[in-house]
């Protein structure tokens, strides 16, 4: 691994290359470095289950392996369909990646970060200057504070698992509310060839195993490698000193479903248009601030919404559960529904990034 050249300075200092750092550096055409401790491509931590327009938005359209119009509601005596109004898909991560990353004219350095230390950026191989720094670090939130600081409320914070399995199974995005997952939920979603298979608790537990494997046997599968992490919700502070946080760093992970992809890259693109406009001259730090902190805050209503379906689901009986999922999918509610729901971060510019590199 090169070691960070400590006086090269950039325009702006990514730290993250998953869904935020990729979007936010296509939306750059300054001098721009993208730091990951990972190769590019390499920590899939999602089911990758997002729609389509996010996807084609990144450049990244021929990373998809189904497209799906329906949302699939189980719970233990009942089953209801969500007619989509848009269509969403399910798309290989390290693929995706890629070819968002080509659209980027930004340059990728593996390097763990550690923190920041005014304008610059340590990392485990050496500190690295840039006039910008964007936190897209995921649930850690590296920049912005680490993950022992109170930035990171670790109560807003669900914990997923899932495992990736060769099997034929019906289309749609599948959601099961069943004993196995009591405070949470398991998925199937199918992707061409195979299907991720998850389990989800709100509230963070880490031991979710036992409750992987019961939720197979439903299938007769076993387990095999499994990957996941945590997933944060609650809008965390999109600004902390010098440093623009966006996606699971900025707390934009959206409570109950756990959809984070739509919302880390939307967020990306705003915090990517409003930092080269600073690099551009047409507006001062404090500006374009203020305009991605508007941003976030005008999404806070509809967090909250969903922050409450989710104590309720929480609290409810499964029965009352695959109740509420019926008296949804009638096309009135449902409508309604899904407009609040998808018309989070609806404002940020979803047009296609152009090609910089
Ligand atoms: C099991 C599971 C399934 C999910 N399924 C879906 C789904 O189907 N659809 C959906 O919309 N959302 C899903 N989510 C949520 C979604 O994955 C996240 O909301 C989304 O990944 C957030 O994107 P991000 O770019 O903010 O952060 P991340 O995707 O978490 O990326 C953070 C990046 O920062 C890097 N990084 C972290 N620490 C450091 C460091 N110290 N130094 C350098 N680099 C660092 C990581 O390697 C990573 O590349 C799922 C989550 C889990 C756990």
């Amino acid at each position: 691994m090169t070691a960070i050249v400590s006086d090269a300075t950039y325009d702006v200092v990514i730290a993250g290359a998953s869904f935020a750092g990729l979007a936010a550096a296509q939306r750059l055409h300054g001098r721009t470095l993208l730091l990951d401790k990972a190769p590019l491509g390499d920590n899939q931590t999602s089911a990758c289950g997002a729609p389509r327009s996010t996807v084609r938005a990144m450049g990244a359209e021929a990373s998809i392996q189904q497209v799906h119009d329906a949302l699939v509601l189980h719970t233990p005596r009942r089953e209801a369909l969500w007619p989509l109004p848009e269509p969403f898909c399910t798309f290989d991560y390290r693929r995706f990646c890629e070819l968002a990353f080509a659209r980027t004219a930004a340059e990728f350095r593996q390097a763990t970060v550690v923190r920041r230390n005014g304008h610059s950026v340590l990392t485990g191989d050496g500190e690295v200057a840039g006039r910008l720094l964007v936190d897209a670090t995921g649930w850690r939130a590296v920049l912005a504070g680490g993950p022992a600081s109170g930035y990171v409320n670790r109560r807003m914070m669900a914990f997923g698992i899932e495992t990736e399995i060769a099997v034929d199974f019906p289309p749609g995005l599948h959601f099961y509310f069943l004993p196995e997952v009591r405070d949470g939920y398991a998925w199937a979603f199918p992707c061409g060839e195979t299907v991720r298979f998850g389990v989800l608790s709100y509230l963070g537990r880490t031991k979710l195993g036992d409750g992987l494997s019961r939720f197979l046997a439903r299938f007769n599968l076993q387990m095999r490698e499994i990957h996941g992490g945590y997933l944060a919700s609650g809008l965390r502070a999109p600004v902390v000193d010098n440093v623009f946080v966006a996606g699971d760093a900025s707390g934009q992970c959206l409570p109950l479903t756990g959809e984070g992809i739509r919302t880390a890259v939307l967020a990306g693109f705003r915090v990517g248009e409003l930092l080269q406009r600073v690099l551009d001259g047409e507006a001062t730090f404090a500006q374009a601030a203020a305009d991605y902190t508007a941003f976030t805050a005008d999404a806070r209503r509809r967090f909250r919404a969903l922050t409450w379906g989710n104590i309720a689901l929480l609290l409810m009986p499964l029965r009352l559960t695959g109740a509420a999922a019926a008296y949804l999918s009638r096309p009135g509610p449902l409508s309604g529904f899904m407009r609040h729901y998808l018309g989070i971060f609806a404002d940020a510019s979803p047009a296609p990034s152009p090609v910089l590199r």
